[in-house]
């Protein structure tokens, strides 16, 4: 109804008496004052510019109003880390989180969190403990290896290696494997913040046996090798046998160390994927130390992992830095409950998710498209630009610098303009996409916005992305 006294019309109400009315006592109660009034102050403000540009025609909605309110205090709220649709076509993709975990894992991490646990306590003898020790056992037992470290990530297990076993001494590495992971992991960098001097030895492509020989002196402390997972050094190439950099090490006494960066406790050759060497592999080569993550190809929380010699371990373990570098109860947890499904690989396949969608065939992938084909249609064609959708094939990536060379065959939906468009069509249309309730992150090739259905394997999952597709907008 409107209000017949015009000044009264365009009076606007005090921040107390919206903070006194029912439906904002509601608001308050579920935000806060102090946030409530904040909003309420900065809506208001916008209000007040509105009734100095056009007082003539303005009237003030409180019912409107206190809905904007609401929605505003919806949107501040919202958690910043948000559930994602991973259409990227990367499977382990670090800018979305690496491995999506097994409930089960889930679960186990629940009770660490919301209950005391034994984390540091021995049951037995009502002691002090070691954290490490409840998947030490898992650990050595699928990898190989007397003892076994646990810290916040394999960047922080190599640092940490170096600096226990290196520190002011040398460490020999080729120069065909000074790699950088992404951001600022570069092995010279975190060399020579672990305090180590590198000795670099052979070319970019062929290193031999014999350079790491003459390399060795009295202030050599290890040799080590880098899983160079992320680049393929291919054509005339040469690297030393690692059985014998390992009789080389041992022969001078110094332990031979191997960063394997991925790493895998199955042979993946068995689930139909490229071979990615294991700890276990690397062990009976003869390394004494290896580290790798155990959020890559392994599928669980972010960690790093070390496993080898008994010596080795207790002098890691001993290291202040292990304090700086622990995981909390929360990882042990996770990692706890995933190993044990390690311990039955028939089931791998099943249990373990990021081993789940890396199996998925292409065909089963196709027919998910062929489900999902009609309603991207629709939605597409209702855009103010028109867009054509089709199923095409494609090729995932592992992701994480695994296996880099090799891509596991998938099917799409790819989304081109149809008749003139802009160029940036497919960016328009890629922020759309993340503009949406649960974003969906797709890519862009040749001029088309693809999505790589290779990670939408839930059947639920896969009806929210349905559901959702009525609200796209570009
Ligand atoms: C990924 C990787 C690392 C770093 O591992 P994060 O778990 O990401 O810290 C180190 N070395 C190699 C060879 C890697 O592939």
């Amino acid at each position: 109804m409107v209000n017949p006294d015009p000044a009264a019309r365009r009076a606007l109400p005090s921040v107390d008496r919206l903070l006194s009315s029912g439906p904002v006592a509601a608001l308050v109660s579920q935000f806060g004052r102090a946030m409530t009034t904040d909003t309420i102050r900065t809506l208001l403000q916008g209000q007040r510019e509105k009734l100095a540009q056009n007082a003539g025609a303005f009237e003030f909605d409180e019912a409107h109003f206190i809905a904007d309110c609401k929605t505003s205090l919806e949107k501040q709220t919202r958690p910043s880390l948000r559930p994602v649709f991973n259409l990227s076509g990367t499977v382990l993709h670090t800018n979305l989180g690496r491995a999506v975990m097994p409930q089960s894992v889930a679960d186990a991490v629940m009770i660490a969190m919301t209950r005391p646990v034994n984390l540091e306590f021995d049951l037995g003898g009502g002691a002090r403990g070691e954290r490490d020790t409840h998947v030490e056992k898992w650990i050595t037992r699928l990898a190989g290896g007397d003892g076994a470290v646990v810290v916040n990530n394999n960047a922080a297990a190599v640092y940490l290696a170096l600096n226990s076993l290196g520190a002011k001494k040398e460490v020999i590495v080729s120069r065909g494997e000074l790699i950088e992971i992404g951001g600022a992991f570069r092995i010279p960098d975190i060399m020579k913040r672990a305090g180590v001097k590198l000795v670099e030895v052979g070319t970019t492509n062929r290193t031999h046996l014999k350079d790491f020989a003459e390399a060795i002196t009295p202030r050599t402390a290890a040799i080590m090798k880098v899983h160079t997972s992320n680049y393929a050094v291919q054509g005339f190439t040469a690297a030393a046998p690692e059985v014998e950099l390992a009789a080389l090490a041992h022969e001078h006494g110094i332990p031979y160390i191997v960063d394997l960066g991925s790493g895998m406790l199955v042979n993946l050759e068995d689930y139909g994927l490229p071979h990615e060497p294991t700890p276990r592999e690397a062990l009976a080569n003869g390394a004494d130390l290896v580290t790798f993550s155990g959020d890559k190809l392994l599928g669980g929380p972010q960690a790093g992992l070390l496993v080898g010699k008994k010596d080795l371990i207790a002098r890691i373990r001993k290291n202040p830095m292990k304090r700086a570098l622990r995981v909390d109860k929360m990882t042990l947890a996770a990692l706890d409950a995933l190993l044990r499904l390690y311990t039955n690989p028939d089931k791998l396949r099943e249990e373990v998710t990021a081993i789940r969608l890396l199996t998925r065939t292409r065909a089963e992938i196709r027919e998910q498209c062929e489900r999902v084909l009609p309603y991207l249609q629709n939605a597409v064609t209702a855009l103010v630009t028109r867009a054509d959708a089709k199923i095409v094939d494609t090729g995932s990536q592992i992701g994480s610098g695994s296996l880099p060379v090799d891509s596991l065959p998938s099917a799409g939906i790819a989304m081109t303009p149809t008749g003139k468009a802009a160029r940036s069509f497919a960016d328009k249309l890629s922020q759309a996409f993340r503009a949406m309730p649960v974003p969906v992150i797709g890519h862009i090739r040749e001029g088309a916005f693809v999505l790589d259905f290779r990670c939408l394997d839930r059947v639920d999952h896969e009806r929210e992305f349905v559901a959702q597709l009525k609200q796209l907008r570009l």
